[in-house]
């Protein structure tokens, strides 16, 4: 075999110490996934995950089980937090808002947690608590966009009231123009009885509405999915809708 060049041995060492550092530098931009708690030694206590890559970008806070019944939003949180790197702006995942109602399998414990927005800071019921103290984490953060994952009864009928599934909600007009680009991608691959379609229906005391009117936000969407379909199917609905909102608000990320 040929031996190797003086120069060339030297440009080899070069082009391996630049492949090593551009690894470093890459790793780097990549947030590292930091872990916070609300409501520390209360009934409520719940871990939040903040992504801060340091870099400019949108800043948007993801929510699941602020209905304790309405699991398939919770298990796409978690599954998808081992696996996401943030590359650009920053990221709260909230994957079990409402942990004691989620203990009992029920939409609430005492009260509906998403009618007492933006909350008040008293002892009983821990909803209201819980409320507020969301309601500073997404003030506190400067978040922009906020995306909350339900679980609907009855699949949408336009000509029926308060029908949720397969939709992406909103309460407060006009919806941010991302919504019609969002929904395009959304439902690009998705068979005719599993796409979402959008649906105004305000909520006056909601999370989403509330934050969106009170805190200024660019955009808030509920995402609802139909029950009717398998676990596993709505796990993957609502990842999809997530990652698909992801990707319309600009976040650089990955999948590990
Ligand atoms: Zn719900």
């Amino acid at each position: 075999m040929q031996r190797l060049s003086g120069s060339a041995v030297f440009l080899l060492f070069g082009l391996l110490s630049l492949i090593i550092t551009a690894a470093g530098v890459a790793a780097e931009n990549a947030a590292t996934r930091q872990r916070g708690l609300i409501g520390l030694k209360q009934f409520y206590q719940t871990p939040y995950y903040i992504f801060d890559s340091g870099r400019p970008g949108p800043r948007i806070l993801i929510q699941a089980g602020i209905h304790g019944d309405e699991i398939a939003g919770i298990y796409a949180l978690e599954q998808l937090l081992p696996r996401l790197r943030v590359h650009s702006g920053l990221l709260i995942i909230f994957p079990r808002m409402n942990p004691p109602a989620i203990a009992i399998n029920r939409r609430f414990f005492n009260i509906d947690l998403n009618r007492v927005f933006p909350g008040v800071p008293v002892p009983d019921p821990y909803e209201f608590a819980l409320a507020r103290e969301i309601y500073n984490l997404v003030k506190d953060n400067r978040i922009e966009y906020t995306l909350t994952l339900h679980e609907a009864r009855t699949l949408h009928n336009p000509l029926r009231y308060k029908s949720f599934g397969q939709t992406i909600v909103y309460g407060i007009e006009p919806p941010p123009r991302l919504l019609w680009s969002w929904l395009q991608a959304l439902n690009k691959d998705l068979p005719i009885k599993e796409k979402f379609c959008h649906y105004y229906c305000p909520q006056e005391y909601g999370a989403t509405d509330v934050m969106v009117r009170e805190l200024r936000l660019k955009g808030g969407f509920a995402v609802e999915t139909w029950r009717a379909f398998d676990l596993l199917r709505r796990i993957d609905l609502q990842q999809l809708a997530v990652l698909t909102f992801l990707k319309q608000v600009g976040l650089e990320f990955s999948l590990q």
